[in-house]
C-alpha cells in the first residue's frame, strides 16, 4: 500500500476530536500536513497510511483540540496581586478604570506575550480580547511572537455612561480622557481592526465588539451589528454584567437589556453577548428565540456574588441549544486553567451540575463559534487548522486513565500540558515555548507591572 506523506503524526494518543459525533480514537492519531489537519482517527490505521516527517509519541497521553478562550481582557492578567477586590472601591489603593488606563504602549506588550505564554502552557490556542487594548498593533505582535491566535477589536467603544453607576470602578476621568464617551469616536472605530482578515493566515483576526452593559445607544449598538455583518465577523458585547446594571437599563430604555437589544434587530447567531448573569424572564426568552451566542465567565461569577443573587440558568440554557463558551475576563486569581473548574462549581453551587463534555464544548467548539470560526477551529477534523494540544502522561491530575473527558474538563490543570500545535507548528514543546525566552518575558512583565504601580502610586501590600 502506498503511504502519503504528512508533516506531523501525533500518535499512540486518546484523541478528543471534539466532532459532531464527539468520536474519541483510542488508541488515536492525528495527521497534520501544513496548517491543516489531514486526518484523525484510529492508531494502527494512520501508522500505515502515513509516512510523516515527524512523529509525536503521546505515550498514551490525551490530545484535544486546542481551547479557546472566548472572553479574555489580555492585560487585567496584570493586575494580579494588585486588588482584592476590584469593586471594594474604599478599600482600593487605585481605581481599577485607572490602573487600566495607565498602561504604556510596552505594558500592553509585556502583560500580552506573558498571558499568551502562559495560555499556551494552559492548552489554550486562542483568545478573544474584548476590546480592551490601546496598541492593538504592538499586542498583536507578541501574540505572533509567541505563535497564539486571538480576536481583536477597536478600545471601549462607548456614548452613554449611566449604567456605569452600577459599576463605579470601570469608570474613571482618565480613562474617559483615553477612550472618550463619544458617539463619533465609536461609530468610526468599529472596523478598525478588520483589515487584519485579509490575510486568510494571519494569526490575529478582527471583530467588532461594543463595550455594552447599557453604555451604547440604539445608534451605535445597530452600527456595530450592520458593520458586523457587512463584514461577516461577529459582534460581541458584554450585558448583563453587574448586580443593579438592569434597573439601570430598564429606567432608561423602558425595557429589559436583552429584550431591547432583540427589539433592535440585533440579536442573531452571530451576535455574542458575555456575561448574562441577572436575566429576567422576558430576556431568557430573547436569548432564546433569537439564537444568539452567550459567553459566560464562570470566574466573575463567583468574584460577583452572582451565585448567591440569581438562580443558575447556564445549564438549562446549554440543554435548550443556546451556544454557550467559557471566558476567563480578567485572569486577577487564577489561569484560563480553571476556567471549566469554577464552571462546574458554579453548576453545582446552582443545584444544576455540568457534566464534563458539556464543559469541553464550551471550551472548544463553543469558543470557536464566538469567533466566527467553528468552520476553522475547535475541533479535530480534516481540513480544520491544526491547532492541536498534547497532554504528558506523567503531570499530576492526569489518572486513572477511564475517563478522559472528567480528566480534561476538571483535573488537568496548567502543568499538563506537553506539547501544542498552532496552525500546524510547534510552538510548545516538553512544556517550554520553542520560539521565545520565557524568563526574558517574566522578567519584563515584573518590571513593567512595578514601574507602572510606582507610577499610580500604588503601594505594595505585605
Ligand atoms: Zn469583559
Amino acid at each position: 500500500m502506498n503511504r502519503s506523506p504528512c508533516d506531523i503524526l501525533i500518535c499512540n494518543a486518546q484523541v478528543i476530536t471534539m466532532d459532531a459525533a464527539r468520536t474519541i480514537h483510542s488508541p488515536g492519531a492525528v495527521a497534520v500536513e501544513g496548517s491543516r489537519i489531514l486526518e484523525a482517527g484510529s492508531d494502527a490505521e494512520l501508522r500505515q497510511r502515513y509516512d510523516a516527517v515527524e512523529t509525536l509519541d503521546a505515550q498514551g497521553a490525551i490530545v484535544h483540540p486546542g481551547f479557546i478562550d472566548a472572553h479574555n481582557h489580555i492585560v487585567h492578567t496584570t493586575s494580579r496581586g494588585v486588588f482584592d477586590n476590584i469593586f471594594d472601591i474604599d478599600a482600593l489603593p487605585v481605581k481599577f478604570a485607572d490602573l487600566k488606563a495607565g498602561v504604556t504602549s510596552e505594558d500592553e506588550a509585556a502583560a500580552t506575550a506573558m498571558a499568551a505564554v502562559e495560555m499556551l502552557r494552559c492548552g489554550f490556542t486562542m483568545f478573544i480580547e474584548p476590546g480592551s487594548l490601546f496598541d492593538t498593533r504592538a499586542a498583536a505582535q507578541e501574540v505572533e511572537r509567541v505563535g497564539m491566535r486571538a480576536l481583536f477589536a477597536a478600545p471601549y467603544l462607548w456614548d452613554r455612561r449611566e449604567t456605569f453607576d452600577a459599576m463605579p470602578a470601570l469608570e474613571s476621568d482618565s480613562l474617559m480622557a483615553r477612550v472618550p464617551i463619544d458617539r463619533h469616536r465609536a461609530l468610526s472605530q468599529l472596523d478598525a481592526e478588520l483589515h487584519r482578515n485579509q490575510d486568510p493566515e494571519a494569526l490575529v483576526r478582527g471583530y467588532v465588539a461594543i463595550y455594552g452593559v447599557g453604555t451604547a445607544s440604539p445608534e451605535l449598538i445597530q452600527g456595530a451589528h450592520t458593520c458586523a455583518r457587512e463584514n461577516g465577523v461577529p459582534l460581541q458585547l458584554h450585558a448583563s454584567y453587574a448586580p443593579g446594571e438592569g434597573e439601570i437599563y430598564r429606567a432608561i430604555n423602558g425595557v429589559s437589556q436583552y429584550v431591547h437589544l432583540h427589539e433592535l434587530g440585533v440579536l442573531d447567531e452571530n451576535t455574542v453577548v458575555v456575561h448574562a448573569n441577572l436575566l429576567d424572564d422576558d430576556e431568557e426568552a430573547a436569548v432564546e428565540q433569537s439564537g444568539c451566542q452567550l459567553v459566560w465567565c464562570p470566574i466573575t461569577f463567583f468574584s460577583l456574588g452572582i451565585v448567591r443573587n440569581a438562580s443558575f440558568k447556564m445549564a438549562q440554557r446549554h440543554r435548550r441549544g443556546v451556544r454557550v463558551a467559557l471566558g476567563v475576563d480578567g485572569a486577577f486569581d487564577c489561569t484560563p486553567a480553571e476556567l471549566m473548574l469554577a464552571a462546574h462549581l458554579a453548576s453545582r453551587a446552582g443545584d444544576d451540575p455540568l457534566p464534563p463534555d458539556a464543559l469541553l464544548e464550551m471550551q472548544t467548539i463553543n469558543g470557536a463559534a464566538a469567533a466566527g470560526l467553528q468552520s476553522e477551529l475547535g475541533s479535530l477534523e480534516p481540513g480544520k487548522r491544526a491547532d492541536v494540544v498534547l497532554r504528558s502522561p506523567r503531570a499530576a491530575g492526569t489518572y486513572p486513565a477511564y475517563n478522559p473527558l472528567h480528566l480534561l474538563a476538571l483535573t488537568m490543570g496548567s502543568g499538563s500540558v506537553d506539547t501544542v500545535l498552532v496552525n500546524g507548528e510547534i510552538v510548545l514543546r516538553h512544556g517550554r515555548s520553542t520560539r521565545v525566552d520565557e524568563l526574558e518575558i517574566s522578567r519584563a512583565v515584573t518590571a513593567s507591572v512595578t514601574a507602572r504601580a510606582e507610577r499610580l502610586g500604588i503601594k505594595r501590600q505585605p
